[in-house]
């Protein structure tokens, strides 16, 4: 006898559905599965024939053959024992319930979950892309694991249903009991931003780098942290996401999907609403940081969607790691090609890098000295590459700070203030960029729309003419310090570039000006 169950497949971040069937046959005990199962599918075989049996369920000694189709999708993870288990019990009659006429029909459903030997369920990846799929693919509804149910819950419009074991959804099919129901009740409580656990108040002095990291913000301009050891390089970085503009209910399902692909999401949590902040090590692989690997999954830069990607000690990251990030700075997203498929990862993030001045540290600092000489100090800024520092519009210098500002028991102004700052800086540029695709803030802006918007006053050009050609700044130079400008004056609520809002901006480019 054959039968059918429903189930899903995550591609990229994005679910497809996947039918199970499974057809019992008289013959040699066998259980074969295919449609290109990977390792882990084959695994499977051993908990879900251990699983059905110690569920009380009798496991046939038939020739057992299993399809997943479509065929020509790759498919991994260990999601489909509970859909391979179940159509093992469909196909033998052990889901025909008691006569009571509540049984459920198995194709209203998509069912995930790993099976442990005891017929547990046990979490899987990528609940929310897979209730979302099945919610576009008009199902009734879906049976995710337990742990999974307040991150697929999170769907409305169908019927998100928690599973302790298989026994469990065996009876929901063939009685009609009922499982967990997700309620909306719960995930609108969580459908609130929680407060972040660092904020801007907590940094003492700073005010400059504080101020350079809102205009960053404000823009999304990418930055470049220029200081020694123990400025607070990482400490400010870190604050970047809590001084970004609030994420929206698509950002938050779009990040909570990324990381749930990725297994980072924690039993339990359904939404993830905080902006990323991602601080590889400078070891990272390629395949780390822009996504991959022989099941691919999402990588640093896609993790970072929709927040900062901090690059500590850039100049120490291997050349080629830093190349595969031009691909997602300039596209927003990281696409994987693969012998049979390629995949896309959505991966729009702010870049915060850090560096020293020099290899010891103390390049320019007025009370160490620095013994790394200018060819030394050359040859360590050189290793970043041209073409990256091209996509960072702001260097910013970060000083170390003196002891009496560090005692001082004052607290800085708070992140809540400087994102209201933000909020109406990226107000005006929603207004401004809304016919325009691809550019939702001032950093994405080409040289025609540089052109068309970066209207300045007569003082302004002038100050900028005469900056650009007493620092020798290239034309690109030229483009981000107007693009900056157009920032501060959007923080400043002004229409046009005033000559404060240039001289802020050229203040911005701290490396043109070092090579002068
Ligand atoms: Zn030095």
């Amino acid at each position: 006898m054959l039968a059918r169950i429903r189930s899903a497949a995550v591609l990229g971040i994005d679910a497809y559905l996947v039918d199970v069937e499974a057809d019992i046959a008289a013959g040699l005990p066998s259980f074969t599965t295919v449609g290109l199962p990977q390792g882990a599918v084959r695994e499977g075989r051993e908990r879900v024939g251990a699983s059905i049996v110690n569920s009380n369920f009798s496991f046939p000694l038939k020739k057992i053959t299993v399809n997943l189709a479509p065929a020509d999708v790759r498919k991994d993870g260990s999601a489909f024992d509970l859909p391979i288990a179940l159509g093992i019990l469909a196909a033998t009659n052990q889901l025909n319930g008691n006569g009571s006429g509540r049984q459920r029909d198995p194709s209203d459903y998509v069912v995930v979950g790993e099976l442990g030997l005891e017929g547990k369920l046990r979490p899987v990846r990528g609940a929310l892309s897979i209730a979302l799929g099945a919610k576009a693919a008009g199902l009734r509804g879906v049976v995710v694991p337990a742990e999974n149910l307040a991150e697929a819950g999170v769907v409305s419009g169908i019927e998100v249903w928690g599973a302790e074991c298989l026994r469990q959804v065996a009876e929901f099919y063939s009685t009609g009991r009922d499982l967990k129901l997700a309620k909306s009740s719960d995930t609108e409580a969580q459908l609130q931003p929680p407060a972040a656990d660092v904020d801007f108040s907590d940094v003492k002095g700073q005010e400059h780098t504080k101020r350079a990291l809102e205009v960053a913000a404000a823009g999304s301009h990418n930055v470049l942290l220029i200081g020694p050891p123990g400025s607070g390089k990482t400490m400010l970085a870190r604050r970047i996401p809590t001084i970004l503009t609030p994420a929206s209910l698509q950002e938050a399902l779009e990040t909570t999907k990324i990381h749930s692909v990725a297994g980072l999401i924690q039993p339990g949590t359904s939404l993830v609403w905080a902006r990323p902040f991602r601080a590889p090590h400078h070891t990272i692989s390629d395949a780390g940081l822009i996504g991959g690997g022989s099941y691919p999954r999402p990588g640093e830069v896609s993790l970072a969607h929709g927040g900062v990607l901090f690059l500590d000690e850039l100049p120490e990251f291997r050349k080629n790691v830093l190349e595969v990030l031009r691909q997602p700075l300039e596209d927003g997203n990281v696409t994987i090609s693969r012998a049979r498929m390629s995949l896309c990862y959505p991966a729009r993030f702010m870049l915060a890098a850090a560096m020293n001045p020099c290899p010891c540290g103390f390049y320019g600092d007025p009370e160490r000295n620095c013994c790394c000489g200018d060819v030394g100090v050359e040859k360590y800024r050189a290793k970043i590459s041209g073409p990256l520092l091209d996509r960072i519009d702001m260097h910013i210098e970060v000083p170390s700070v003196p002891y009496r500002q560090l005692s001082d028991n004052r607290s800085g102004e708070p992140s809540s203030a400087i994102r209201e700052r933000v909020y109406l800086a990226r107000e005006r540029q929603h207004k401004r960029f809304a016919s325009r695709s691809g550019v939702f803030a001032n950093a994405h802006m080409g040289p025609r729309e540089i052109k068309q918007y970066c209207v300045s006053t007569d003082k302004a050009g002038n100050l900028l003419m005469n900056a650009i050609s007493r620092l020798k700044l290239s034309a690109r130079a030229y483009h981000r310090i107007l693009k900056i400008s157009l920032t501060i004056a959007d923080l400043a609520g002004s229409e046009v570039i005033e000559a404060k809002h240039v001289s802020e901006a050229v203040q911005y480019r701290n490396l043109d000006r070092a090579t002068v």
